[in-house]
């Protein structure tokens, strides 16, 4: 496996790789890899022909309230693992490297930030989406893989490839899960253990709106007074948001339907976690 740090060698890397005729995907990451991650680059693999694992922790998608310095870093350990899975290269430059002094262009969505997440992160998907155009250009990837964890994430960049014709194909892969449920998350590993056993709550949450909406609910208000209660009983919660939302535009739903994204997104203690789900009939 190949550690590149700059961008002039990551460039050079995948011309010679497409020059040999072979397929590229890229799973772009903040590092403090798990389990969730590595399904990313698995379902890479199933897809192409050479894998590059990018390892940045992109400063401009932080707010200045935000968790950037104490966001957890283990380098060698994220090493071995990539290298496990059989990644090609990790690319992990500097932010230097990425943002040198003078930097005064990015990239704006401009419907999609302006809900969910966005409405609490200001800028957040500026930076998102910012970092990864630049991560496409210097990586040049045919494929790009990404969680459904993160759904407006992911939302916001097939926009952009869309809207800015990119020749690369996003590929979603569904959320995975420790074996109680939480959706596995490098903040995780900020939960206390009554800190973690509230993080439950949004997972089961997600199983509660599922099960009203199987009984016959439709009644979005209904379903998110019922969710918020829910998740207030449980010690150290504080809710950002719960929405009930349509899964292309995510503007706001009053009826639910099937497919209807309900995204949630609540602090328990000092931590700030997210997860979502498609309602099923
Ligand atoms: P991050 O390192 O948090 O920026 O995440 C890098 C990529 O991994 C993003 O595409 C995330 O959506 C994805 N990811 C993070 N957690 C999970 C998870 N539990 N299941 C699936 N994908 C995930």
């Amino acid at each position: 496996m190949e550690i590149i740090k700059t961008i002039d060698h990551m460039q050079q890397a995948s011309d010679g790789i497409r020059m040999e005729g072979e397929s590229l995907a890229l799973v772009p990451t903040m590092g403090y890899l798990h389990e969730g991650h590595l399904t990313l680059m698995r379902a890479a693999k199933d897809h192409c022909d050479r894998l590059v694992v990018s390892l940045f922790v992109n400063p401009t998608q932080f707010g200045p309230n935000e968790d950037f310095e104490a966001y957890p870093r283990d380098t060698q350990g994220d090493l071995k693992k990539a290298e496990d899975v059989r990644a090609d290269i990790v690319f992990m430059p500097s932010a230097k490297e990425m943002y040198p002094q003078g930097a005064q262009t990015s990239v704006v969505v401009k419907d999609l930030p302006q809900h969910l997440c966005g409405l609490s992160r200001s800028g957040h998907f500026d930076g998102v989406t910012t970092v990864v155009a630049k991560l496409f250009h210097i990586v040049k990837p045919h494929a790009a893989v990404f969680g459904q964890k993160d759904y407006q994430q992911l939302a916001v960049i097939s926009r952009m490839v869309m809207d800015l014709d990119m020749d690369i194909r996003i590929i979603g892969v569904p959320t995975v899960r420790e074996a109680d449920g939480l959706a596995m998350s490098s903040r995780n590993s900020y939960l206390n253990p009554e800190e973690r056993m509230s993080a439950l709550s949004l997972k089961k949450s997600l199983d509660l709106a599922q099960r009203l909406f199987h009984e016959g609910e439709k009644n979005a208000q209904m379903v998110k007074d019922f969710v918020r209660s829910y998740i207030l009983e449980h010690p150290h919660t504080k809710i950002d948001y719960i929405s009930l939302c349509d899964p292309v535009t995510l503007e706001d739903a009053n009826t639910l339907a099937d497919g209807t994204l309900m995204a949630l997104a609540v602090r328990v203690g000092k931590t700030r976690l997210i997860d979502n789900g498609r309602l099923k009939k």
